[in-house]
């Protein structure tokens, strides 16, 4: 019988999550989602030098942003908890026992000294040390010493560590599920630690204990744990339980294509690499975030799912339903997916279309309040739908929109020198008078009794237009000029019109 499907995304708290982290838990999501199965989050902290503070709650938050559900979590909690490896410590020591008891690891009792004097000296020689199966027998642990003596040191309370006896020369198989079969000799492994005196498991042990007590069916990961993996798919053999099936995802690459793209690059760059803003607890420092920028996480998950992933048509816009509905593992690219900080942009600047007036105006409030501004929804929601088609963010829309809040507090110099001539303002004036005895001022109508006084009166379309528009907005830019002063009204446009002729000089 199959095993039912489930699912875990198993992040380290010792920062914020890179947008490759993103991805992992993404695509754990969509194929828990798309198979019927269950996702459940794990905070692996048993390396406690590492601990960040704030950086678990900052995963949870960041994930919840994304609008990725956990079915089990430290939140949620489950059945199989609990999901914080700290509080599950007591469950590893045992296992790296038994893993003694059957000659599948041992005790070693080399102190840090002693194994960087052996690196250094290796290093003379242009070698690299390893802790492997030519060298253990010649280092200070339980094999070479024996059970009786080994003991002596443990009960002495001598620290030490449990390393996994790697053995020699036999070949490992991982059938992964984006990279096909993937075959590793043993001799080209080292003994890795997998449990320390200080009574905490190593990443190795605990990631295979847990994923086994919490019957984890399929393993979705970084490229960065292929190497892992066969020590991995030994530790099950050695516990005799079945492993689950492993898929290594590409790498993310920096936005030259060469290289991995690193939680340093985005600040370095200037574009964000972290799905919210993180501020570092010891130094204070800010990175940049996508939610803070300004995202859609809409628009952001959309994006970060088709890094590396491609869908069977060449469509780009994914509701996280359709993500769900048509995501697959062999469509998992093997190579590299570059990251392009322009293409987010793009995405962001579809979905702005795509949300409703109202809610982008909701949206566009509080920037208007942080300028002063108390304007009516409904206005907005106006204003909003005739600027929204040349922003990427909301917060685009002030720079778009200021002429609807307040008149020109400057007339833009070039303009000017083009488009204000001698008799300019006296066909303002003209306009304006004209403007006055329309009661209807709607766009469609100004526009309509505009435009026919204009060929009425032998005037250049483009010379009245540009010059009406500079006394409106100050710029040559913006929407249908009709539009605007629909919007604010005859009396702030003859206003407008008056400042105009008075304030601009040849
Ligand atoms: N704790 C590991 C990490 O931080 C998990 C790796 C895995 O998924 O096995 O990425």
């Amino acid at each position: 019988m199959n095993k039912p499907v489930r699912l875990r995304f198993a992040p380290s708290p010792t920062g914020p999550l890179h947008i490759g982290g993103v991805r992992t838990a993404l695509y754990n999501y969509f194929f828990a989602k798309n198979n019927g199965g269950k996702l459940l989050l794990r905070i692996e902290d048993t390396d406690q030098t590492r601990y960040v503070e704030g950086a678990e709650n900052y995963i949870i938050d960041a994930l919840s942003w994304c609008g990725i559900e956990f079915d089990e979590s430290v939140i949620a909690g489950g059945k199989y908890g609990p999901y914080r490896q700290s509080e599950r410590k007591d469950i590893y020591a045992e296992y790296a026992q038994k893993l003694v008891l059957n000659d599948w690891a041992y005790y070693a009792f080399d102190t840090a000294d002693e194994l960087e004097e052996l690196r250094a000296k290796a290093e003379e020689n242009k070698m690299a040390f390893t802790y492997n199966y030519d060298t253990r027998n010649g280092l200070k642990n339980s094999l070479r010493i024996g059970d009786e003596k080994s003991k002596e040191m443990l009960d002495s309370g001598l620290p030490y560590v449990i390393r996994f006896k790697m053995p020699e020369n036999k070949e490992v198989i991982i059938n992964d599920l984006i990279r096909g079969e993937v075959r590793v000799n043993t001799s080209a492994l080292d003994d890795k630690i997998l449990f320390k005196s200080d009574g905490m498991p190593t990443y190795h042990l605990a990631n295979i204990v847990d994923d086994h007590l919490m019957e984890i069916s399929h393993v979705i990961r970084g490229e960065e744990w292929l190497p892992s993996t066969p020590l991995h798919v030994l530790l099950y053999k050695a516990y005799g339980w079945e492993a689950p099936q492993f898929a290594h995802l590409p790498l993310l690459l920096k936005p030259q294509g060469s290289g991995k793209l690193s939680k340093r690059d985005g600040d370095k760059l200037g574009f964000p690499v972290f799905p919210t803003e993180w501020r570092n607890p010891e130094t204070g420092e800010k990175s940049m975030g996508y939610r803070e920028e300004g995202y859609f996480p809409e628009a952001f998950i959309n994006m970060i799912s088709l890094l590396g992933w491609h869908p069977s048509s060449d469509k780009e816009i994914f509701s996280k339903d359709e993500l769900i509905a048509e995501f697959s593992l062999e469509k998992v690219n093997k190579s590299g997916a570059r990251f392009d900080p322009e293409k987010a942009k793009w995405f962001n600047q579809h979905y702005l279309k795509e949300t409703t007036d109202k809610k982008l105006a909701e949206l566009f409030l509080p920037f208007l309040k942080e300028k002063g501004v108390n304007a009516d929804i409904k206005i907005v929601e106006k204003i909003v739908s005739l600027v929204k088609e040349r922003a990427t963010f909301v917060k685009d829309f002030w720079e778009h929109s200021v002429f609807f809040f307040q008149p020109p507090q400057e007339y833009d110099t070039k303009t000017v020198k083009k488009r204000w001539k001698e008799e300019t303002p006296n066909m303002i004036s003209d306009l304006k008078e004209l403007l006055l005895g329309i009661d209807n001022f709607s766009s469609t109508n100004t526009e309509e009794i505009v435009k026919l006084w204009i060929e009425n009166s032998h005037l250049s379309m483009g010379e009245v237009m540009n010059a009406f528009r500079l006394c409106i907005v100050g710029a040559p830019q913006g929407p249908h000029l009709f539009d605007i002063i629909g919007v604010i009204g005859k009396n702030e446009t003859i206003k407008r019109l008056e400042n105009g002729i008075a304030n601009i000089k040849i």
